[in-house]
């Protein structure tokens, strides 16, 4: 490719809007520019990168027996009521209908679409399993589309979806899937993890997501620094405590005045004793009424954990409307002892003696309490946030690592929500009807593609890992227009392209230092610069665009070596 001819429209400044590095770098660059809110044109450059991050999945699915198919992004909304997500799945899909006012939507997934294709043309276990992925648009109407195409409403995504005769071969292809995936994201050159994801209700360790560690990341990750235990944030377990020695003399519940105390630091302070022996009582809505978390003070519940110990559909904290329903509930003040509400409490406190909770009346605290003695608990449970250097629940000495990260992949074991709800049977080996289990796992390519950016920048511009640079070789000529310089401008060029290595050539009549200033903000892993007072001492200049270094070389000699410098790169 001749610059001249190519469309990469780059920019010196970056947009107003854009708050991490890859959403400006790639606008700078000339990769993407922007339609609407979340919605973007994807230009040469950045086609190219995506067409190599869609390449490598296709690759890794295919190694895996998985077929590549193309789905409608237009969807029907019966299927969607059939699955019950119609009404579920709320402002995020785009509803649509047409000329006679059917209602369609603009496909964010397609769990339904495909589970109706297998449930009309899947009949036998013999037919089984099958792994179905389509790389294909999506639409969301995100709350907040941001970060470019990071978090867009339309974005490219990798879909796949797998149907199986038993769990056992769901988890089979599951495992394949993981490892695929990170085959995947190791050829992209990344730097991720996967961590244990939330599989709601569903339960057991069947959701793992692939993070890319980087400082703009929307997620948090926990890690032990010793075994690979690697969860997000929001399901990462907490070790239980061990059991401690009771004191010999527990005390006396007893009732203390803690007027305007309300914080767990204000309590404290106020009765000096260490925020962990104030147990915070958390007043909680959901779909069957009020109920309460118990965490000790210096710790935070978790929402999500919560959940899925209760088993319930949704949970929130409760709210000034709450509140003003409910004058016998005392914002900072409530507590579980004498409290006719569910309590759901933390394993930590399994372990508290002469703890300290709400009395349930203003300006009143108990100390004293004990668990046996005071309270009446639903359920014990994993129900904290962790934090850095807490211990590993899976290894004997290590400890948490918190680091954020960009959910680039998620493979989920789904059962059978989607072929109970939408009748996808097959008849078993002994002739008997049974319902298919599915797994469902997605990538998001230019979500990939703009974590690689935010792992591999510098102050100039891009660095692309190698397997996703638009190009590997760009030659920068000191000036086209003289006949020598193109003459080795372009048979370096045509060697190139002959050996197969993506090359781009700028032949544009700019000032060197533009088009030396274009290149790295490309990214591009090899520059080769072409100027009078080299080339006619036989050499031209290297330079790795990661590092920056320069180094001359014999020319034509250097045409052969190229490929063996890029291997390194
Ligand atoms: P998030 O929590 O970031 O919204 P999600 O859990 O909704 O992601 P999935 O439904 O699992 O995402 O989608 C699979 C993959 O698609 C994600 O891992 C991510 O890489 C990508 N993806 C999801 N939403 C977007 C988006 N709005 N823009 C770009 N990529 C996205
Ligand atoms: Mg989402």
């Amino acid at each position: 490719m001749h610059s001249s001819k190519l469309f990469i429209p780059t920019l010196k400044e970056s947009p107003a809007d854009a708050e991490v590095i890859s959403h400006k770098l790639m606008v700078r660059a000339g990769m993407i520019r922007q339609l609407a809110s979340g919605i973007y044109s994807i230009l040469p450059l950045g086609l190219r990168v995506l067409r190599k991050v869609e390449q490598i999945i296709r690759e890794e699915m295919n190694q895996i027996d998985g077929q590549e198919v193309f789905l409608p992004s237009i969807q029907p909304a019966e299927l969607w009521v059939e699955s019950k997500r119609w009404d579920f799945y709320g402002k995020e899909l785009l509803r649509i209908k047409d000329r006679h006012g059917r209602e369609f939507c603009y496909g964010p997934t397609h769990e339904e679409v495909i589970t109706d294709i297998v449930r009309k043309e899947i009949k036998s276990y013999r037919q089984l399993p099958i792994l179905l992925y389509q790389i294909q648009t999506k639409f969301r109407d995100e709350v907040r589309p941001r970060f470019g195409i990071m978090r867009g409403r339309e974005f490219m995504m990798k879909d796949a979806y797998s149907f199986h005769a038993d769990e056992k071969d769901t988890q089979h292809t599951y495992h394949q899937v993981a490892k695929a995936y990170s085959n995947i994201f190791e050829r992209c050159g990344l730097k991720f993890k996967q961590v244990q994801a939330d599989s709601g209700t569903i339960g057991g360790s069947f959701s793992h997501e692939f993070a890319v560690l980087a400082d703009s990341g929307e997620d948090e990750i926990g890690f032990c620094v010793s075994c690979d235990y690697a969860s997000n944030l929001e399901m990462a377990e907490s070790k239980p405590p061990s059991p401690l020695a009771p004191p010999s003399i527990l005390q006396d519940l007893k009732e203390v005045e803690t007027p305007g105390k309300k914080s767990v630091k204000e309590v404290a302070e106020f009765l000096n004793l260490p925020a962990q022996q104030i147990v915070k009582t958390i007043l909680l809505e959901n779909e069957n009424g009020l109920i309460t978390g118990l965490v000790r003070g210096d710790h935070e519940i978790n929402l999500v954990k919560m959940k899925n110990l209760i088993g319930c559909e949704w949970l929130q904290p409760a709210d000034e409307k709450t509140f003003a329903k409910h004058p016998e509930l005392h914002r900072g003040y409530i507590g579980p002892v004498g409290l006719d509400l569910p309590v759901y409490a933390d394993h930590e406190i399994s372990a508290l003696h002469d703890f300290v909770t709400g009395a349930n009346k203003p300006s009143a605290h108990f100390t004293g309490v004990q668990v046996q003695r005071d309270l009446k608990v639903e359920k014990f449970g994993d129900l904290r946030t962790i934090r850095a250097n807490d211990s590993c629940p899976r290894c004997e000495n290590g400890k948490y690592q918190v680091k954020r990260g960009i959910e680039v992949g998620h493979i989920f074991i789904l059962g059978t929500k989607y072929s109970s709800a939408m009748k996808a049977v097959f008849t078993d080996h002994n002739g008997k009807e049974d319902t298919m289990v599915m797994g469902c796992y997605g990538i998001g390519v230019g979500r990939t593609a703009a974590a690689a950016i935010e792992q591999n920048n510098d102050e100039r511009g891009i660095v692309w890992p190698r397997n996703l640079a638009p190009f590997q070789v760009i030659i920068i000529p000191v000036n086209y227009s003289k006949d020598d310089l193109k003459d080795a401008c372009d048979t370096l060029y045509a060697r190139l392209q002959e050996a197969g290595i993506e090359t781009l050539l700028d032949d544009r009549s700019d000032r060197l230092g533009v088009k030396l200033k274009d290149a790295d903000l490309m990214g591009i892993p090899m520059q080769i610069i072409i100027g009078p007072k080299n080339l006619s001492a036989g050499q031209v200049e290297i330079k790795v665009r990661k590092t920056n270094e320069s180094n001359l070389h014999p020319y034509p000699q250097v045409i052969e070596d190229i490929p063996n410098i890029l291997k390194d790169l």
